[in-house]
């Protein structure tokens, strides 16, 4: 890949940093953070150009307010957050766009911060919307996109803002994301190399999965990502998750197809599963047998046996998405005992473990520094491994 310049290129004295970060960071039922791995992440960028007598104007999305003011998605709570990490006074600006906010960047002294509302609060941000990228490339001399997780959209503030800058870069953090991802695209990486893949979002993940197959050894697929392979294959899943996959169904034959072949990949044998959604009514069946008005909410004891099997004599191991609906601790134990498993390898392997829900998993069983390398990106990650770049970083090298 081409030398990209990182802020350690820049002195930032007198100078606005327009800069990109992923605050969308998980939250639980009371509106409070549950992991602070992004923010506690982009500290570093944030300090050095605070170091250098810089200015900065933190732009950001938070959840998926589709284009409208939603108070639910204010960016308001982070305040007391960055500010305690920071030690320092954080301006805030309530809108995006408008008079007031150009004249709070144009008055900030050296050193000083300002956090923007949610760029997801303006339809714009989503559509890569040139005169809503123009007007946010005003606020700064220089641009910084150290926003790993989102950096795999395109996105205004991921790859039509940064067109209007002479000056732009990537932050620490991502800098540290493409240094330790690399690994998997490099002759440095050790094998047997598993892939584990589970979580509910199947209709985005199954792209991913061909080109895994060519370099892993062992692809576990767990999760609400096994039954739509499963019931293509001709299983009964019963009213077990399937996402939309309408579109996916050509894919998923053809990745069983070279399966039969290749022998890389391993579903569950069995699952937890519960009857029309009566916690009470719980047994372990088959996954290619769940009676109709059953569903599998984690996998089972068998299939739990034979991933960390699997995992216990691997030496590269990359962790997506959890094995089940893990929130609900009856139906936690796949995921916990995955999350173990990998953690039990620390010593032998080079482990990494991305999305939000795999990282919390880990904090369930306090765990979460006895990995290799955590990423702040789910599907960011597996994007860069999958086409070794993103879109948000081609935007800064051109
Ligand atoms: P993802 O964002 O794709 O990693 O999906 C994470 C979500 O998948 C979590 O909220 C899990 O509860 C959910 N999930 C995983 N497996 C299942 C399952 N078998 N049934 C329902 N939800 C699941």
């Amino acid at each position: 890949m081409k030398k990209i310049k990182d802020v350690n290129d820049f002195n930032f004295k007198d100078k606005t940093v327009l800069l990109r970060v992923d605050y969308n960071v998980p939250i639980n039922q009371y509106g409070k953070i549950t992991d602070e791995t992004r923010i506690n992440y982009s500290l570093p960028t944030i300090n050095k150009i605070l170091f250098d007598k810089g200015k900065i104007v933190i732009i950001s999305h938070f959840g998926r307010p589709k284009g409208v003011f939603n108070n639910k998605y204010s960016l308001k709570f982070l305040i007391p957050i960055l500010s305690k990490k920071l030690k320092k006074y954080i301006f805030f600006c309530d809108k995006v766009i408008g008079n007031s906010t150009e004249e709070k960047i144009k008055n900030l002294k050296n050193g000083e911060i300002i956090l923007l509302e949610n760029l997801r609060f303006y339809k714009e941000e989503e559509n890569g919307d040139k005169q809503f990228s123009y007007i946010l490339s005003k606020y700064g001399d220089i641009y910084v996109n150290d926003a790993f997780g989102a950096s795999h959209r395109e996105h205004s503030s991921i790859t039509i803002l940064p067109k209007f800058f002479n000056k732009k870069c990537i932050g620490l953090l991502m800098k540290k994301e493409i240094l330790n991802l690399s690994i998997f695209f490099s002759k440095k990486i050790n094998s047997p190399i598993t892939i584990i893949l589970g979580g509910a979002k199947i209709e985005s993940k199954i792209n991913f999965i061909k080109n895994f197959m060519k370099f892993a050894d062992y692809l576990l697929i767990g999760g609400g990502m096994s039954y739509p392979f499963i019931k293509i294959d001709g299983g009964n899943v019963g009213n077990s998750i399937i996402d939309n996959i309408q579109s996916k169904i050509q894919l998923i034959k053809e990745i069983l197809y070279e399966n039969k072949i290749k022998n890389i990949i391993y579903f569950p044998y069995d699952v937890i599963a519960i009857k029309s959604n009566d916690d009470n009514n719980i047994k372990i069946v088959p996954i290619h047998s769940i009676p109709n008005n059953w569903k599998g909410l984690d996998i089972g004891p068998n299939s739990i046996k034979n991933f960390c099997n699997i995992i216990n004599k691997s030496k590269t191991i990359l962790w997506n998405g959890p094995m089940g609906l893990f929130e609900k601790k009856i139906f936690s134990i796949g995921t916990i005992s995955i999350a173990k498993a990998i953690i039990k390898r620390r010593n032998n392997a080079f482990t990494v473990v991305g999305g939000g829900d795999s990282i919390l998993a880990l904090k369930m069983i306090k765990s979460i520094t006895k990995i290799s390398y955590l990423s702040t990106g789910g599907g960011a990650m597996l994007e860069f491994i999958k086409n070794k770049t993103l879109p948000g970083i081609n935007a800064i090298s051109l």
